[in-house]
């Protein structure tokens, strides 16, 4: 996408060029007249003769040359003679004797060129250079096309060279059929015009980081076979004010002359930020925002010009961005669902060879809650890590390996734990999948190791999700939360101590508890008010207090008795199965990863019951349910991150 400001600025520099051939042209010069000038050296034997024998008309003493100019006549005529000045207190006697001898002093070492160069040329030049810059300044306020700096860089891809199409962006059909429609209008205008059907002027692409977002507008330019202007919000805004302003004015007479075309303004939040509630104002945004504004109020619809935008913070757009006659389509690009995964899997699994064992439909299951990108990069790090040894195929292993370096980094072989450590950890992640197994309706233990990671792990437990899951209940959540301390549980029991490896298990289940009393209504005490919001909701999910400081103190209370019960919740598995966490911790000792059918057959040594039963059973109805969003189910794939 910044293709075209390289250009730029090779065109700003060619004055620098010219200047410089400029500048070496005349020291040549200089120099070689200089050559010229004193272009013969003679003995002072020589020039003492030539006195004598009245053979100089003049001489320019320098303290050490002496630049002699020779008589017509006499064999040097025409050439410049020097000689070196010698020290000789008689010299100036012989050269008044002589008579018709002009003679004249010179500062040592200064030859007139040089001497141009520097009382002129050089401050010539340095306030050129300051006058441009200061014009080109003022160029960029008003908007004009000198300079550069006005100018749009929108990179532009046309027709053909945009090669991608809906058949690269796996998944996401909601997002797909709602611009089927773009598309058709693009192809052929004059289709709804005719009925008098208006196609909105502006889409805007809406969901999290890497979720395909580009990748889509792009694949609408490709499928429409049209002109594709392409450009980041924050590439308008530079450190002139105005000078976003023109670009848009800019790109919107190019587009003019392309349509149909696609305008695809990529983070628009950096230009559409809300105007109100600043401290500051910033001009320049707000400038590049009004001038974007006026444009899509003026160009006419009917040419077949659609402004696509994408960004991952809607809730900071500015009002009058989102109306009707702008951005008012809005298209839900969100993180794929189990289904999707595979199929963006798959997309990407193209580009590889793979082994034909190869399952994706069990990576899209360890994945949930990645995005389209973060696939793309597990298909990329497995079929690195076959290379790596020496295979010519990718094999599942190496796609599990790669989910793994991406979630919890890779392995870390130099990190040795002591003995005593090592045994903590084994207690703790088997605390963990014990918690897990023996909790009803919790995901199965997929995978338990200490091996430590680079991303600070120490160990890990996984949980594979069954299936894709879009409720979780009450009991759900406090189950997660009991596994989530069951680590540390375990560490109290046997050891009857605690370490600091349970923090990143007692950050999140804090948060889940939280998320249950402020956000889910989960809890008695509060009942279902909301008492705290989601902010952006794309991005990180943080949410805002709305609640009294008499309130925060409650819910502060409300956590902690959700906690506690999920801790001894933990503790009274553990005790029960104390045999059973002091087995099952020795051979993650010795073995150091075990997968989750080596635990089950240990478990269901005790609890025969729990073979093949399915754990998924219904939610009970007495469970108060809401409507969860992704973020918190990705968290259900249980990575347990210890001691950093
Ligand atoms: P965004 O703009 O939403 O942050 P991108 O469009 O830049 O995300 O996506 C980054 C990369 O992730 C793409 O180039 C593509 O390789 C991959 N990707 C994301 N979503 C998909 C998808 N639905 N199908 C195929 N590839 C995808
Ligand atoms: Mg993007
Ligand atoms: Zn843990």
């Amino acid at each position: 996408m910044n293709n075209e400001p390289k250009k730029n600025e090779k065109k700003s520099k060619k004055p620098i060029i010219i200047y410089f051939i400029v500048t070496i042209a005349i020291l040549l010069v200089a120099n070689y007249s200089r050559d010229a000038y004193m272009n013969k050296e003679i003995s002072y034997n020589e020039f003492l003769n030539m006195i004598n024998n009245k053979e100089i008309s003049e001489i320019v003493i320098s303290s050490d040359n002496l630049v002699i100019t020779p008589k017509d006549g006499t064999e040097y005529e025409g050439k410049t003679l020097y000689t070196a000045n010698i020290k000789n207190d008689k010299l100036l006697d012989e050269l008044i004797e002589a008579g018709d001898i002009r003679f004249t002093g010179k500062n040592p070492k200064e030859s007139i060129f040089m001497n141009a160069f520097m009382t002129y040329i050089i401050p010539i030049a340095f306030l050129y250079f300051m006058w441009r810059f200061l014009f080109s300044k003022m160029i960029g306020k008003m908007g004009g096309g000198m300079g550069n700096i006005g100018k749009n860089n929108a990179k532009v891809y046309v027709e053909d060279q945009i090669k991608v199409t809906f058949k690269d962006v796996a998944g996401q059909e909601e997002a797909k059929e709602s611009l089927e429609e773009v598309i058709g209008f693009l192809n052929a205008p004059t289709k709804y015009t005719e009925i008098g059907a208006k196609l909105p002027k502006g889409v805007l692409l809406v969901g999290p980081p890497g979720t395909g977002k580009t990748l889509i507008a792009k694949a609408v330019a490709g499928e429409a076979k049209v002109p594709f202007f392409s450009l980041s919000g924050s590439s308008f805004v530079e450190m002139f004010v105005g000078v976003g302003a023109s670009r848009v004015r800019e790109l919107f007479k190019d587009a003019e002359k392309q349509a149909p075309c696609i305008i695809f303004i990529d983070e628009i939040d950096a230009i559409g930020k809300s105007r109100d509630n600043q401290m500051q104002s910033n001009d320049e945004r707000e400038q590049t925002l009004n001038q974007l504004l006026s444009e899509m109020d003026g160009f006419d619809s009917s040419k077949g010009i659609v402004i696509l935008a994408a960004t991952n913070r809607p809730e900071i757009l500015d009002k009058a961005l989102l109306r009707p006659g702008r951005f008012d389509r809005r298209v839900i690009v969100d993180k794929p669902d189990l289904i999707g995964r595979e199929a963006i899997l798959n997309v990407h699994a193209k580009d590889v060879t793979l082994d034909p064992e190869v399952d994706l439909k069990e990576i899209a299951k360890i994945t949930s809650g990645a995005a389209g990108a973060d696939l793309a990069n597990m298909i990329n790090e497995g079929a690195l890590r076959a290379v790596k040894h020496g295979r010519k195929k990718v094999l599942q292993e190496d796609l599990r390996d790669a989910v793994e370096v991406i979630i919890a980094g890779k392995e870390k072989k130099d990190r040795i734990l002591s003995q005593k450590e090592k045994k903590i950890v084994a207690f703790h992640e088997v605390g963990h999948a014990l918690v897990a197994a023996l909790l009803k309706g919790s995901d199965p233990v997929h995978k338990i190791t200490i091996v430590p990671r680079t991303m600070g792990a120490l160990g890990y437990t996984m949980q594979l999700p069954e299936e894709e899951k879009h409720l979780n209940s009450k009991k759900e959540f406090m189950n997660e939360i009991a596994i989530l301390l069951g680590g540390r549980s375990a560490e109290e029991i046997v050891l009857n101590e605690a370490t600091n490896g349970a923090s990143n298990d007692i950050e999140r289940a804090t948060q889940i508890a939280r998320n249950m009393v402020t956000i889910y209504g989960m809890s008695d005490r509060f009942d279902m008010v909301a008492l705290e919001s989601v902010q952006n909701r794309y991005l990180d999910g943080r949410a805002v207090r709305n609640c009294s400081d008499e309130t925060s103190t409650l819910i502060d209370e409300e956590i902690l008795k959700i906690v506690k019960e999920a801790h001894n919740k933990a503790k009274e598995i553990l005790r029960e199965n104390r045999e059973l966490l002091d087995k099952i911790s020795g051979v993650v000792l010795e073995k150091e990863t075990i997968f989750g059918d080596e635990f089950m057959n240990m478990v269901c040594e005790k609890y025969p019951e729990l073979k093949k039963q399915d754990k998924k059973e219904g939610l009970d109805l007495e469970d108060k349910t809401i409507e969860v969003e992704t973020e918190e189910i990705d968290k259900k794939t249980a990575i347990d991150v210890t001691i950093e």
